[in-house]
């Protein structure tokens, strides 16, 4: 689903307009791995080791410096350059705030009803349907139509989220720490949702957790970064039975 090569993103390039040398960092530094479809491929790491970083190059939020990216077996470039439709119906991002990325000024039908109208052209009858099949697919009732998105729990708000992806109707999910803000209670029911929703609509994820639990509940396969660089990627009961890798190991070890 998604294939990446040699992929490289550096930040503070150039010099200051006081002409000093700035400050360079790799946030992402050669990495390649790929997604297959159908799988959860976990992307574990130390906070600033570049996870979201690498997820936000996929989904087109920042320009690589180097390297390729291969989306559904196409340039990821190309993709974008046929415009953020087409882009959008490939790949979506799922945020790690959920009040925050929803925006505060509109309803939950009008936030769904944006990826239903100009990713899929659904008509107005069309996009009622969907909107009830989808509240439905993440368990929330049909009355969060006209509400808020500040009415909603952290919980609540993160389902909607996930049913704005999937009213997108794309096959790949990029999850960047989709559960980390929520109640411990809350995230097992989230995970569940996600597992569930990844079998009925054959979906793969790219999950970002820094969270071993959460990784070993539902991925399959497992890429550990450490600044910036992939230092293991193995199935995930091979990763935690027998990890390679020293900095992989310490992970392991300090998880609570
Ligand atoms: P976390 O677990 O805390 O979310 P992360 O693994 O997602 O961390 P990134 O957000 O990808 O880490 O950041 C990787 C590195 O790149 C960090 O050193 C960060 O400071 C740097 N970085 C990220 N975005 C920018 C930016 N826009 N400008 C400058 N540096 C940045
Ligand atoms: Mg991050």
């Amino acid at each position: 689903a998604i294939q990446v090569r040699e992929l490289t993103k550096t930040f503070g390039e150039g010099r200051s307009f006081l002409g000093r040398e700035r400050h360079v960092v790799r946030a992402v530094d050669g990495i390649s791995l790929a997604l297959r479809s159908g799988e959860t491929l976990a992307v574990v790491g130390e906070s600033g080791s570049g996870k979201s970083t690498l997820a936000r190059m996929l989904v087109g939020l920042e320009e690589p410096t180097s390297g390729e990216m291969f989306i559904a077996g196409r340039d990821a470039a190309g993709l974008r350059r046929r415009g953020p439709r087409a882009f959008g119906k490939i790949v979506q991002y799922v945020f790690q705030d959920p009040v925050a990325s929803l925006n505060p000024r509109r309803t939950i039908q009008d936030i769904l009803e944006v990826p239903l109208k100009l990713l899929n052209g659904y008509d107005a009858g069309r996009r009622r349907a969907r909107m009830t099949e989808l509240l439905d697919a993440v368990h929330m009732p049909a009355d969060t139509l006209n509400r808020y998105p500040h009415e909603f729990s952290g919980g609540q708000a993160q389902r909607i989220a996930i049913a704005r992806a999937l009213a997108a109707e794309a096959q790949i999910l990029i999850l960047d720490e989709p559960v980390s803000a929520l109640d411990v209670s809350v995230q097992a029911q989230v995970l569940l949702l996600l597992q569930d929703l990844k079998r009925r609509f054959g979906l793969s994820y790219l999950l970002i957790s820094h969270d071993l639990a959460v990784v070993e509940a539902i991925s399959d396969r497992v890429a550990v970064m450490l600044l910036g660089k992939v230092v293991e990627e193995a199935p995930v009961q091979e990763v935690f039975a027998r990890p390679q890798n020293a900095y992989t190991r310490q992970l392991i070890a300090s998880a609570p």
